[in-house]
């Protein structure tokens, strides 16, 4: 009578929409159980960088697999996490001196939040209050539902999410009202702000220039406010350079990566850290320690698998890849942009993100609009009324010219009606 008992993310069951099954994957290319193939236009949800079952991840996650699956991450430590916390302080700017693993986006920013309150707390001046920026996401912990955009999928919640300023999003030629807030905030001793650097993507694929991004950074700077960079969805090559941060020439005090950390073949998190934070919780005092952990913390096998993707990033052409892909998402985008019903037609390095008609995330037109989508064989997943592009690195120019095909024939179709 029930069919399958797995409760799905993000899904109301009493629609009864399809669920195709997928059994393999390769590139950018899903193969459903019913033989069809599927073109993966959004790196199955941020994660996929350099193709579903890249063979060098592949192989790293079974090798370590045979070797050593699991170990307590409080008081021991292995090869795997040793190898990828060096590489990320190499990669990273100077600042940023510590790992914090943990497993997901969501946790990345827990430990993030705790890291910042921790740092004033043990400095002696206990600084709480945190900024965020309108229609940001973190991720769906009580935590990161806190200093996310609040709306229909935490209304439940609210009463427990802590209260946070809210500044508004930079709106091109309004930025000004965006300093000036986070300005005032800092000025009343903000603890910590926290970020998405250029786009914000749940909230809808936002962009915002780099100049911005270096502004709000030296407004936190000058008021000892810590900058926290969510890029979780950034990171790993998305906006055209390994970190969005890159672009604005900044350096974080906290740094949350995940997704793409793994090149998107199994969970993994880090929070990176300043030494100043990590001096912070640093001492004889085992009161000051910083309290968090996960049983999973730094899983051996999740390491294997990241320091893969970073032997792929130093040893393969990525960044080519990236702007060849970034090119030809401009091709496209510029063709798009004189369909009827494309509205604000944006970009950011590998994304790509247009309008369609109105409409907030429980309107329609998202889920009609994915339907149509998967009926022609490409899975992408509208935020509301906006679509976006985010394809894994591996795209043929074909498959993305598929990709483009079918958006175009599916606004069409919804322009007639
Ligand atoms: C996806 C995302 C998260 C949450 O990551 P999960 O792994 O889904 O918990 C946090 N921040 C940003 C910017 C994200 O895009």
């Amino acid at each position: 009578m029930i069919g399958s008992p797995i409760w799905h993310p993000f899904t109301q069951h009493g629609l009864k929409e399809p669920i195709p099954q997928i059994v393999s994957a390769q590139g950018a290319i899903l193969q459903t159980s019913d033989g069809k193939e599927v073109i993966d236009a959004i790196s199955s949800w941020w994660v996929t960088t350099h193709g579903h079952t890249h063979p060098r991840i592949a192989a790293a996650i079974a090798e370590q697999a045979h070797k050593l699956d699991q170990i307590i991450f409080a008081g021991w430590t292995h090869e795997p996490a040793q190898m990828v916390a060096d590489e990320l302080c190499a990669l990273m700017p100077d600042r940023l001196t510590r790992v914090f693993f943990s497993d997901s986006g969501s946790t990345s920013v827990e430990v993030a939040l705790k890291m910042a309150l921790g740092y004033w707390i043990n400095t002696g001046e206990p600084r709480h209050r945190i900024v965020v920026m309108d229609n940001g996401y973190h991720g769906d912990t009580i935590g990161a539902m806190s200093v996310g955009a609040r709306g229909v999928f935490n209304k439940a919640y609210q009463p427990l999410l802590f209260d946070v300023t809210t500044i508004p999003f930079p709106h091109r030629d309004g930025e000004q009202a965006t300093f000036d807030a986070l300005e005032a905030a800092c000025r009343q001793g903000a603890a910590a702000f926290i970020v998405e650097p250029l786009v914000l993507g749940a909230g809808g694929m936002l962009m915002y220039t780099v100049e911005t991004l270096a502004e709000m950074h030296r407004i936190c700077a000058a008021h000892g406010t810590l900058f926290i960079a969510d890029e979780v969805m950034t990171g790993w090559g998305r906006t055209g350079t390994l970190f969005a941060c890159e672009q604005a020439g900044i350096a974080p005090d906290i740094l949350c990566l995940s997704k793409g950390l793994t090149g998107g073949s199994i969970p993994l998190a880090v929070t990176m850290a300043s030494e100043p934070v990590y001096q912070a919780h640093y001492g004889p005092d085992r009161s000051t320690m910083f309290f968090h952990s996960s049983s999973y913390t730094a899983n051996p096998l999740a390491c294997a698998a990241a320091a893969a993707n970073l032997a792929i990033w130093r040893e393969e052409p990525v960044l080519a890849r990236i702007a060849e892909l970034s090119m030809r998402q401009a091709g496209h985008l510029d063709d798009l942009a004189d369909v009827a019903g494309v509205a604000n037609p944006r970009q950011m390095g590998t994304i790509t993100a247009f309008d369609v008609g109105e409409g907030g995330y429980l309107s329609d037109l998202a889920p009609t609009m994915l339907a149509m989508f998967r009926e022609r064989g490409v899975l992408l997943r509208p935020l509301g009324n906006t679509v976006y592009v985010m394809p894994p690195y591996c795209i043929t120019a074909e498959q993305l010219a598929q990709v483009y095909r079918v958006i175009e024939d599916v606004v069409q179709q919804l322009a007639r009606g």
